[in-house]
């Protein structure tokens, strides 16, 4: 069993789970990477194919893992001034380095870790400088010498125009200081690492002290019992050290064995009564104070964006946001419903300006806009006014007409336990609007949109299958809008 990098990082965020993942990995059967984690993954891979291009002198070590030790050695041996992907293993470990640099003045190897962020992360589990200072100990354990580690990562401040300029896009950060710092902690966690693995199974782990989002899918297998709905759901209970603690002290895990329940205010004590009452707390004036403050017509917006870390869109930086798609729902005081859309099905050019002169068409800048977390959507519109500022006075006015509705849910005007917290409209739909489900459609959640668009825009994908594609991601943004629509007619109805 080698341990790898990526084990060292995993066991530095939790020891519990890194043991599990070695020796159970029964208990993560069927559990396949979401959309959005498979982009990270390939993302990282495509930063790290392009930061070679800094070092056109470079030879890549073609192999993967274990094999690939001797190859490296093999072209080490030809004195090579850069390496891609060298590997190299000492004792337990093993690592294969995004890119080790010859520095002919200090004689010795520079490293090099690329990563497809925007800075230099120091917070576990992507600690870039302990990150670097595992690798440092792995190769100079065979007998490399490293004088200086830094970390390659994106320039937030980048924009394509033309071309892309690889040596604008990266900036590379010295991090050899801090490097050097860590090493001795960083070599300790390695030595405790090995024993913590080779040793039998800890009972428990560190999240029965964590709220739910914190937890991993093994939580129940080490605490069968914790009710599947417990103290753990309740909204940001992390944040509330002192009285979660106390439960967890005295055994206390299902909401109805709270002892102390004054001591709950703001949403977690909306969201205690509500599970204690078995129905929602509805905020009857307040909501129908909200709603009456929107213009005729309402109009439901809302956006499907697409970002990637090496920019692939004229204006367009490392993750920003690329606006490929909408959905408008019009609804006027009469009841009469009205349904637009627009796709980007082949962006070439200046694409964003078809999208803009259809919402300037379609939209009425003087009536309520309505969004769910409409930040998303104000900042979409600013990037558009951004690269189109002939229309951004329209823009002006329809981010100021813009009421989100999803702060009915998130402000605790309609508290239900069943949302266990939260205020996405993933959460909130099937519970107040039953009948109206994602489940029949091919595409079900936003992830799975900015992959299947990625699919249909590729030049290698069939017209018939793109045309399959366009259809699923026009179902999947419509069905966005009406639900916001079912949403407020519900609300509307609570009288
Ligand atoms: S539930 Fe939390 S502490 Fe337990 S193994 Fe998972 S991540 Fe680690």
């Amino acid at each position: 069993m080698y341990i790898t990098k990526t084990d060292y990082l995993e066991y530095t965020f939790c020891r519990k789970n890194l043991w599990l993942r070695k020796h159970k990995p029964e208990l993560f059967e069927g559990q396949e990477l979401s959309e959005f984690e498979k982009k990270i993954i390939e993302e990282g891979n495509l930063a790290d194919e392009a930061a070679r291009q800094l070092f056109p002198d470079g030879v890549l070590i073609e192999l993967v893992g274990m094999r690939a030790v001797p190859q490296t050695q093999n072209v080490l041996a030809l004195k090579p001034s850069t390496l891609f992907q060298g590997a190299f293993s000492f004792n337990e470990f093993f690592v294969q380095a995004d890119i080790l640099r010859w520095n002919e003045v200090l004689h010795g190897w520079e490293l090099y870790e690329v990563k497809a962020t925007n800075d230099v992360k120091r917070e576990v589990p992507h600690h870039h400088v302990n990150d670097l200072a595992f690798q440092k100990q792995v190769i100079e354990s065979t007998g490399l010498r490293i004088v200086k580690a830094g970390v390659i990562h994106l320039n937030s401040e980048y924009r394509q125009k033309g071309t892309l300029n690889f040596q604008a896009l990266f900036i590379t950060a010295d991090l050899t200081e801090e490097v050097l710092a860590s090493e001795v902690a960083v070599h300790e966690e390695m030595e405790a690492m090995k024993i913590d693995l080779a040793g039998p199974e800890k009972k428990g782990c560190d999240c029965l002290y964590r709220g739910r989002s914190a937890q991993c899918t093994t939580f129940a297998y080490s605490y069968p019992q914790v009710p599947e709905y417990s103290v753990h759901d309740i909204n940001r209970i992390g944040g509330s050290k002192a009285l979660f603690y106390d439960w967890i002290d005295r055994s206390i895990f299902a909401l109805e064995d709270i002892d102390n329940p004054e001591k709950l205010n703001g949403a977690k004590k909306a969201q205690y009564t509500a599970y204690m009452k078995g129905s929602p707390i509805i905020d009857h004036e307040g909501i129908k104070e909200m709603l009456s403050e929107l213009v005729f017509p309402l109009q439901f917006f809302d956006y499907e964006g697409y970002s990637s870390a090496i920019p692939r869109f004229e204006g367009f930086g490392a993750y920003e946001q690329v606006p490929f798609q909408y959905s408008l729902h019009t609804l006027q005081e009469d009841g009469t419903l009205e349904h637009k859309e627009f796709l980007v099905r082949d962006p070439v050019g200046d694409f964003t300006r078809p999208l803009l002169d259809r919402m300037v068409k379609d939209l009425n800048p003087n009536a309520t806009v309505i969004s769910w977390y409409s930040t998303y959507e104000k900042q979409r519109n600013m990037k558009l006014a951004e690269l189109h500022p002939d229309q951004a006075d329209f823009i002006e006015r329809i981010n100021d007409n813009m009421f989100d509705l999803m702060t009915v849910f998130s402000q605790n005007y309609y508290v239900d336990a069943k949302f266990k917290g939260s205020a996405s409209i993933k959460k909130v739909l099937p519970i107040v609007v039953p009948h109206l489900t994602y489940k029949a459609l091919g595409i079900q959640k936003g992830d799975q949109a900015i992959e299947r668009w990625e699919k249909m825009i590729a030049k290698s994908t069939p017209q018939t299958e793109k045309d399959q594609i366009a259809g699923d991601l026009l179902e999947y943004c419509k069905l966005d809008t009406f639900a916001m629509v079912e949403i407020y007619r519900f609300l509307m109805k609570l009288g």
